[in-house]
């Protein structure tokens, strides 16, 4: 059994109310869904394995769930079509959205405003090859930051550096080390060592080092555990945070 897992990006937060999801890549396929909650999901953007889980949520499909779907990326209307032409056609075998009355689509300033009684949600743009937004979850006393996909340069620090400052948790994209990162210019993703380096100089709870190089082994990740500062922790498939 994998150690750390291999599903793609998924982030779930609770609340007593809500249950908010950070894209549904394949580990979204294992996350419970409650009747009872309001269920939203954010998209950071639209690459194939940060969506890719959403069709094979069994929650998602039932009628008593209610979700409502946004991205700073896209307005409801580009959002609905990306989704809707990527679970249909010829990539799946039928038209998800065809049937499901219980998922809506919303902008992402008019969800915004509609959560502001319960929590403020923020979003700022990250470099990505066809764009990516992080976004921010901030209660009357707590913090969660999800940065994935960025590809970090020093010209964002000061904007990143505002947008986390404070944060319990924070999700950082470390899927290459500083030696592989010499290759992979314009991939997309960040360094784990620019994370640290980063976050020597913010002031932050717990790192999460997250989306994890596909060829990277328990073995490797162990080792790279094992090399982190305090605070700094890898993600791990089916990991529960309290905060
Ligand atoms: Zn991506
Ligand atoms: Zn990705």
């Amino acid at each position: 059994m994998q150690k750390y897992g291999g599903n793609t990006t998924c982030f779930e937060l609770q609340f007593d109310k809500f249950q908010i999801f950070f894209d549904t890549g394949s580990g979204f396929q294992n996350a419970s869904l409650e009747s009872n909650k309001e269920i939203l999901i954010f998209f950071s953007h639209f690459h194939h394995d940060h969506i890719q889980g959403l069709a094979f949520n069994k929650y998602l499909l039932a009628s008593e769930t209610k979700t409502c779907i946004s991205s700073a990326l896209a307005n409801s209307e580009n959002l609905n079509k990306i989704l809707r032409y990527y679970f249909s056609g010829d990539y799946f075998p039928l038209d998800l959205f065809e049937n499901l009355g219980n998922v809506t689509f919303s902008d992402f300033t008019a969800t915004q405003k509609s959560l502001r009684d319960h929590f403020r949600v923020e979003a700022i743009k990250l470099a990505h090859p066809g764009g990516s937004f992080g976004y921010s979850v901030m209660t009357d006393n707590k913090k969660f930051v999800f940065l994935c996909d960025n590809e970090f340069t020093t010209s964002q620090s000061e904007e990143l550096k505002k947008f986390v400052e404070k944060a319990d948790v924070v999700i950082w994209d470390g899927m290459f080390t500083k030696e592989e990162l010499r290759t992979k210019a314009g991939w997309g993703h960040s360094s784990i060592e620019q994370g640290i380096d980063f976050f020597s100089t913010v002031n932050c709870g717990q790192i999460i080092i997250s989306h994890h190089a596909p060829y990277r082994t328990d073995a490797e990740l162990d080792k790279i555990n094992q090399s982190l500062p305090y605070g700094f922790q890898l993600a791990k498939d089916g990991h529960v945070l309290g905060l």
